[in-house]
């Protein structure tokens, strides 16, 4: 069923505590993350509690959780001290774009100059 976790997806497996993570917060619907390959001095990934394939997917069955995984990237952001430079917010969607993990997540980059547009 749409947004139940699923046996053989890495971030749910992050979010049941079964991989461990750097955890940097954590809400009653996200959960974020540092990314483990950073690209940036901030490398955070935000993710929905619940499996969705993509930010899209989430989007249409869950928009509510969309708007926490955004929102949790501001906090982020304003906790890492990034809010004032500036930091990207992406969502790499589909094997073309780079999405390797097919459960929703937000990149949140920042604490380096970020050319646009980004390669
Ligand atoms: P994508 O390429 O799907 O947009 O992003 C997946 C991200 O997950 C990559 O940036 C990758 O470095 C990160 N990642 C992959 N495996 C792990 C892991 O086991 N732990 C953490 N913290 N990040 C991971
Ligand atoms: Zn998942």
């Amino acid at each position: 069923m749409a947004g139940e976790p699923q046996a053989d997806c890495l971030f749910c497996k992050i979010v049941a505590g079964d991989v461990p993570a750097t955890i940097v917060r954590e809400t009653e619907t996200t959960v974020a993350f540092r990314d483990i390959n950073p690209q940036a001095p901030t490398h955070v990934l935000v993710i929905p509690k619940a499996h969705h394939p993509d930010a899209a997917a989430l989007a249409v069955a869950e928009p509510q959780a969309l708007a926490d995984v955004l929102a949790e990237t501001g906090r982020v952001a304003a906790e890492e001290k990034i809010d004032g430079t500036g930091y990207r917010v992406v969502f790499n969607t589909g094997s073309g774009a780079g999405q390797t993990v097919f459960h929703a997540h937000a990149h949140v980059l920042g604490g380096r100059g970020l050319n646009w547009p980004p390669g």
